[in-house]
């Protein structure tokens, strides 16, 4: 193997083992427990929201019918921008909520 071919499959090798660790990361689902979720009311399931803490929550709203969702509607995770690479429940919600227009 030439020195040339050698630093190839090595940067090859390493550019697959990134790619599989931003998958991975992608793919990390959000805690209720996580400081920012706790922040924000998160629920993975919108029907356990403290409707007393948070009045303007309704059942209709979902993270799939949130304008900020980046999964596609019958997606169970997507992500948030609010909780960085995290994603979080289609059926969840937190106080954040927008309704898609
Ligand atoms: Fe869900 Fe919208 Fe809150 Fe993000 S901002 S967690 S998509 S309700």
């Amino acid at each position: 193997m030439t020195v040339s071919r050698r630093v190839f499959m090595m940067q090859a090798a390493a550019a697959s083992g990134v790619l599989a660790s931003q998958q991975a990361l992608a793919q990390v689902k959000l805690e209720e427990n996580d400081p920012q979720a706790v922040a924000l009311g998160y629920k993975h399931d919108s029907t356990k929201v403290d409707n007393k803490k948070y009045p303007k929550h309704a059942a209709t709203q979902l993270c799939n019918n949130c304008q900020l969702y980046q999964g596609k509607a019958a997606d169970a995770w997507g992500g948030c921008p609010l909780f960085g690479a995290k994603q979080v429940a289609g059926k969840g919600w937190c106080s954040a909520y927008v309704k898609k227009a």
